[in-house]
């Protein structure tokens, strides 16, 4: 069995077909590499052979290069890296130039691109390096070079191809933000050609009447130049200065891979064509040697599929939610009912009186006109989602309900009312769940008829932005109601983590230490906008300061006196100097964004304007602490939290842990996570740190028992790329 075949019809036209054995889309392997082109060479000798198509067997083009190559080249080092990566190059370049003579350009073989569906990465960089490119009308494909996004560029010339073909502005959105379009989009944007009713048929016609001059790419033409002008160029100069500022803007520097592309587009454009693949790949290189890329492509692609495919999932039979009710049609019910509904989920939703249940109703229908304005949606699939939100009162609504959800207050009496309310109507094989963000679920479960099919469904808001659902499990809880919880965030295309019952679950409980990590450099005397910059060169979307002004001053009163009220005399000493800065915010009406003023002052329309000179005393006499100390007390705070999760049992998969950590509250992705955060820096160094830390600042860096433990041995807590990839 082969990844590729070849058959040659009567025409002259040699077809070859891509078709991985036993998977559902193509990944090119090195074998696979080899056996494409051995079969390309074949094609090129044999004088029957006029033309070549290249299609797939299955109803995508390919998904893109197997991790595992990837990872084993990482684990050989530069030298083999590069070496790997040239002769890529060197096959994409046969291709290409199909048999030209490559003084006079002529004599070569035409050949296209046959996509039937979905091209990512390689399975586009393949077709890139082909003379036309033909893809199915299918609005549901996806075509790109989503590279960017696991900390990686495209690096078998989809850079050095793409950016000569569209030049830098065009290429830009698809290099540096790996955006995915549909393939009527691709050929509006001039990353393929044509879109069709057949493609094979349009690319076998087309390579049987090609000229020789439909052959020779432009660049490989006499007298190029790169749309859009060279670097050095009246034209192109003032694209790289403002590119490079743009880069820095949105990555801070913490990001390795949008840098390098830049550098390899930037080089790249003063020299020839070939050399300039050769640039490409050193620098691919570069960033795939760098021990980010590994941690990105680990948690981002390989741990997140594994979740979403339901790597901690009770061997139950499936459990797919049919009917689902909401109770609370407020901000988080809303966007609830929206997610499942847009999955294909009749919801019920409820609230106290119909207006509200209508109002949580119309922000699906406000959500959807935005999609049809901007063509996204068609008015009759809005219509549809629309028909399949029944907006009501009435409990006995949600007699067929697979799973009912509660997004009510955040008060245990109102929870246990509607809950009392729903399982008394509720079948026998029903799931009920609370989205709290802050209640025990195995107290709240207590209002439940059966605790073994009471679990947590934790959303993070904006509900149809955020990807990570967190789901907790009660002392209670029983396999069926987790099974059926995850199979529900399944269909609705999110990522799950499964943690047990603790205060703040996971996300929270790492990320509220941040905040008040944040908060407390202030009452220090530490300049706010150092604070703040040190999260953001850390890969933070947003700053502490930022944050609490987001999630507003009134809730981190409110959670602090919730905690106090539940730790009593537990409750850290070293948090009083927080909450008096919260309560004097409060007192000045500082209550944040919504308030239009809080740590950062804000103009009439709720724009962001700087932060707020109050917050800096006057005369303030001493200097800052170090960037990286500032940087060390953010990290550490919220990583050893993760790290307690962990020991304490409420975390029992590291993988979700990395995971959870970057989807639930943007933790530093370039790191791959709050573990594997901890193995860049070295276990032992971490260790010392926390020492050094808690010393200078108190207990809550007390190095935690289980990474002194790894400290010791040198160990780690993530297994390496090509493990996971395995
Ligand atoms: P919200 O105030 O916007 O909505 C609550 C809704 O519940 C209101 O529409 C209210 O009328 C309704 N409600 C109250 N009592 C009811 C009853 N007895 N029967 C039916 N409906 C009733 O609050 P929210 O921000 O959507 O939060 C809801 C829940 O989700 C809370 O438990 C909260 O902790 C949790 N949560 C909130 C966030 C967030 O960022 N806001 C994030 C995660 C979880």
């Amino acid at each position: 069995m082969t990844d590729f075949t070849m058959l040659t019809d009567a025409a002259g036209v040699a077809t070859i077909t891509w078709d991985v054995p036993g998977r559902s889309m193509n990944v090119l392997t090195l074998e696979g590499a080899e056996q494409l082109r051995r079969l390309f060479e074949t094609a090129l000798e044999d004088r029957a052979v006029r033309g070549i198509v290249i299609t797939s067997g299955k109803d995508s083009f390919a998904g893109g290069m197997d991790l595992s190559v990837l990872a084993t080249m990482q684990a050989e080092g530069p030298e083999a890296t590069f070496e790997g990566i040239m002769a890529m190059h060197r096959l994409l370049r046969l291709i290409e130039r199909a048999g030209m003579d490559p003084k006079t350009l002529k004599g070569g073989k035409a050949v296209a691109a046959a996509l039937p569906g979905t091209a990512l990465g390689i399975g586009l960089e393949l077709p890139l390096a082909c003379h036309r490119i033909f893809a199915a009308d299918r609005p549901d494909a996806k075509i790109g070079l989503p590279e960017i996004q696991v900390g990686l560029f495209p690096g078998a010339g989809g850079t050095t191809r793409l950016v000569r073909k569209l030049g830098v502005m065009g290429a830009s959105p698809f290099l540096l933000q790996g955006k995915l379009s549909d393939p009527k989009a691709a050929q509006a944007a001039g990353l393929i050609d044509a879109v069709v009713a057949d493609p094979l048929a349009a690319a076998r016609d087309w390579v049987l009447q090609a000229a020789e001059g439909d052959l020779v790419k432009p660049w490989d033409a006499r007298g190029y130049k790169v749309p859009g002008g060279a670097p050095y160029s009246p034209q192109g100069f003032p694209t790289f200065v403002g590119a490079n500022a743009m880069i820095a803007g949105q990555t801070w520097g913490a990001y390795p891979a949008p840098k390098a592309l830049l550098s390899a587009v930037y080089e790249g454009l003063m020299v020839p064509f070939d050399t300039a693949l050769k640039i490409e790949a050193r620098w691919f290189t570069h960033v795939l040697m760098d021990p980010s890329a590994s941690a990105m492509i680990r948690s981002l692609f390989l741990d997140k599929e594994a979740l979403e495919k339901g790597a901690n999932r009770p061997a139950l039979p499936e459990a797919r939610v049919r009917q689902l009710g909401v109770l609370g049609a407020g901000m988080m019910g809303a966007g609830i009912a929206l997610v499942a509904a847009r999955a294909g989920i009749a919801v019920t939703l409820i609230d106290q009186d119909q207006g509200a249940a209508d109002k949580g109703k119309a922000y699906t229908q406000a959500y959807l006109e935005k999609g049809v304005k901007l063509g996204k949606t068609s008015e009759a699939q809005m219509q549809e989602v629309l028909d399949r939100i029944t907006a009501t009162t009435d409990y006995a609504a949600l007699s067929q309900a697979d799973l009912v959800i509660e997004a009510v207050f955040e008060d245990p009496k109102v929870k246990a009312e509607v809950t009392a309310r729903a399982c008394a109507v509720l079948g026998p094989e029903a799931t009920f769940a609370s989205n709290t963000s802050t209640l025990p679920i195995s107290e709240l479960a207590r209002a439940s008829t059966d605790p073994a099919r009471f679990i947590g469904i934790h959303f993070f808001s904006p509900v149809e932005k955020m990807a990570l659902v967190e789901i907790i499990r009660g002392k209670d809880t029983g396999d069926a109601a987790v099974a059926r919880a995850l199979d529900f965030v399944r269909q609705i295309r999110k990522t799950p983590i499964v943690v047990n019952d603790a205060r703040f679950f996971y996300a929270n409980r790492c990320i509220i230490p941040y905040l008040n990590e944040g908060a407390r450099m202030v009452t220090e005397g530490i300049s706010p906008a150092l604070v703040e910059h040190a999260a953001r060169m850390l890969g933070f979307p947003v700053g502490p300061l930022q944050l609490i002004d987001e999630t507003s001053i009134t809730l981190a009163l409110k959670i602090a006196g919730a905690t106090k009220a539940a730790m009593g005399a537990a409750y850290p000493a070293d948090l009083a100097a927080v909450d008096a800065l919260m309560e004097r915010m409060a007192g000045e009406g500082r209550l944040g964004r919504k308030a239009g003023a809080g740590f950062y002052d804000y103009d009439a329309r709720g724009k962001r304007q700087g932060l707020w000179s109050g917050l800096v005393p006057e005369g303030k006499g001493r200097p800052d602490p170090d960037l990286h100390e500032v940087q060390h007390r953010l990290m550490f705070v919220q990583v050893l939290e993760a790290v307690r999760a962990l020991e304490e049992g409420v975390l029992l998969d590291v993988r979700e842990g990395d995971v959870g950590a970057i989807l639930g509250w943007g933790f530093a992705p370039w790191s791959g996570g709050p573990f594997s955060w901890l193995d860049l820096l070295g276990t032992p160094f971490a260790a010392e740190t926390c020492d050094r830390l808690e010393a200078a600042h108190g207990p809550r860096f007390a190095c935690p028992a289980l990474l002194r433990e790894k400290a010791r041995r040198g160990g780690r807590f993530r297994t390496a790329m090509a493990e996971a990839a395995a």
